[in-house]
């Protein structure tokens, strides 16, 4: 058995019950092979790819908190520190019912990849609770936030683990959880980002993971000869990515026809009105069944519906694995030339086979997402340094970062024979940086 199929096995073994854990550690590992390969000796003797799949520290802790009637409830808190190899920890904190350790562990893993492929100096961690904050009122989130501070206080800090914001942790999130964590600590430090303007928050953070997928969408259209403009989008979520990946797409001069939410979907044949999103979802926090108030002529529909709509660019920006094998065929027969991944795996591992070997191009969300964390990381040096930069500084910081990123899978995937393939190109160039510092910093 090969190196790689021996670890993929044991990971298997070891981690029941967490398969999305399991389908992030094959897609990379599968992605590694003729890396691995060529290594096989050396990376063998010093269990190289046992300690990359296998996350520095797993911490969970009980997180009691009080809702306004006085009920006391206890959900569980994670953060997984995967890799320091390059740099501090760094990556989300995911609010949301579905939570559960193998989530935080594959999104942590998917994590390490992302970072270095910012070019940044950052790591790789994850955390979360299966705290759902949908309906509940502000006071109930700050008492969980605090709660959930008040222990993940320990493990975190400015120069060793900066959480930010991911499903469900939002600005609001965020700002509870810094103060709870500058009155524990005494401390004012960048330990989270994603900030409150008036609080160290960088400006274009908000935007940056959305409008950073369509700078990296844009540049690969445009190495394939193809222009944005003009075409027709389909985009799922209408959170924080897909919001600013609609308000983007539109200001590159494409016309965005769907977004959606987790009980059903809109249909705009006229262009989504980013305008009324953003009322309806970050000011009012409501379901999407209000666009209609806003927009009469477009269509809402209950349940999943969004990839059925013909268009030439996928962007799935709602949640993993939201993209199915189904819906792969169905856009690839209504003609869709591109899918770029804003949400983190959410194209199944089928589904991706099948629109690459269709020769759809297709952007893996650890290149495509990355602006978001390339953004927290320009928001750390701001921190670091007390300063404040303006909209267009890190707004073009972040389009040169998504542009050098794509020439840099680009280049990966050519290195080795894959041409074209942007998931081996991402994981390899991802592991590239990651696998020189783990040898050169010994076995730790
Ligand atoms: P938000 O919480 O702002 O929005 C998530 C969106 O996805 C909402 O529209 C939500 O609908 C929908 N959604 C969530 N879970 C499900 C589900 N199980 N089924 C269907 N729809 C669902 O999150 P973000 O926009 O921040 O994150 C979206 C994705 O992007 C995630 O995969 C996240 O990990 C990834 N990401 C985010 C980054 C960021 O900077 N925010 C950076 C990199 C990646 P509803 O409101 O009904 O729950």
């Amino acid at each position: 058995m090969s190196y790689v199929d021996e670890v993929i096995e044991r990971i298997e073994r070891e981690n029941p019950s967490e398969p999305e854990f399991h389908q992030a550690v094959r897609e990379v590992l599968n992605s590694l092979r003729p890396v691995v390969d060529a290594n096989e000796e050396s990376y063998r003797r010093d269990a190289l790819l046992e300690r990359l799949v296998n996350p520095e520290r797993q911490i969970k802790f009980r997180v009691p908190w009080i809702d306004d009637k006085g009920q006391v409830h206890v959900n569980t808190g994670y953060r997984v520190q995967f890799s320091s190899a390059i740099g501090p920890y760094k990556g989300g904190l995911r609010l949301h019912p579905s939570v559960n350790l193998g989530i935080i562990k594959f999104l942590g893993f998917e994590q390490i990849f992302k970072n270095s492929l910012t070019g940044l100096p950052i790591g790789g961690g994850k955390g979360g609770s299966d705290f759902d904050p949908k309906g509940k009122s502000d006071r109930e989130v700050m008492s969980f936030c605090q709660s959930f501070m008040s222990e993940l206080c320990k493990y975190i800090g400015s120069d060793t683990d900066i959480p930010a914001g991911d499903i469900g942790t939002g600005a609001r999130e965020i700002g509870y959880l810094f103060g709870e964590y500058k009155k524990l600590r005494g401390l004012f430090t960048g330990v989270l980002t994603g900030k409150g303007l008036s609080f160290g928050g960088s400006l274009a953070r908000t935007e940056a993971t959305g409008y950073g997928l369509l700078y990296i969408t844009e540049e690969m259209l445009k190495d394939h000869g193809q222009d944005i403009a003009g075409k027709t989008v389909t985009v799922s979520g209408s959170g924080n990515v897909a919001i600013y990946a609609i308000e983007k797409a539109r200001q590159l001069g494409a016309k965005v026809v769907t977004c959606s939410d987790s009980t059903g979907w809109v249909y705009d044949p006229d262009g989504i009105d980013v305008a009324a999103l953003k009322e309806i979802k970050e000011k009012n926090r409501q379901r999407l069944t209000e666009y209609k108030k806003y927009r009469p002529q477009s269509e809402y529909h209950e349940g999943r519906g969004v990839w059925t709509v013909p268009c030439e660019i996928a962007l799935p920006c709602a949640t993993q694995n939201e993209l199915t094998l189904e819906d792969a065929k169905t856009l690839a027969a209504n003609g869709v030339i591109a899918v770029a991944e804003g949400a983190n795996m959410p194209t199944t591992a089928e589904a991706t086979a099948y629109l690459q070997a269709q020769g759809i191009l297709f952007l893996p969300g650890k290149a495509s997402n990355a602006g978001g964390v390339a953004t927290s990381a320009l928001e750390m040096s701001q921190n670091s340094e007390r300063l404040h930069w303006s909209f267009e500084q890190v707004d073009a910081q972040l389009k040169d970062i998504m542009i050098d990123l794509y020439h840099h899978i680009d280049d990966a995937a050519k290195r080795y024979g894959k041409d074209g393939n942007y998931v081996d190109g991402a994981n390899i160039a991802g592991f590239e940086k990651v696998v020189d510092a783990m040898i050169s910093q010994g076995i730790v």
